[in-house]
């Protein structure tokens, strides 16, 4: 079997959710959020730390994450938690 490079537009995704944004001055808007994985940040306070390690997550490209944006509820704004 011949191995798949992965493209630029790949990324590592965790998870992909609409929510209501908790923090900041959009505190209670709807949102959509991207969690990557792999992040290199490493604070803390993490409560998200299974995002932490290189490989977590699966790759996913843009076409995919589009497609599953399209997908949760429309009027969330595009968020990417904390940063990472
Ligand atoms: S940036 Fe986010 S995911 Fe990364 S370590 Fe900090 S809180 Fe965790």
């Amino acid at each position: 079997m011949k191995a798949v490079s992965p493209s630029a537009l790949d990324a590592r995704i965790l998870d992909i959710f609409a929510s209501r944004q908790g923090e900041g001055i959009c505190v209670g808007d709807p949102h959509t959020f991207i969690r990557f994985g792999g992040c290199n940040v490493v604070c803390n306070y993490c409560d998200t730390p299974e995002s932490i390690p290189a490989g977590s997550g699966t790759v996913k490209d843009l076409d995919r994450v589009f497609e599953t944006i399209s997908k949760l509820d429309p009027g969330h704004k595009t968020e990417e938690p904390d940063g990472s």
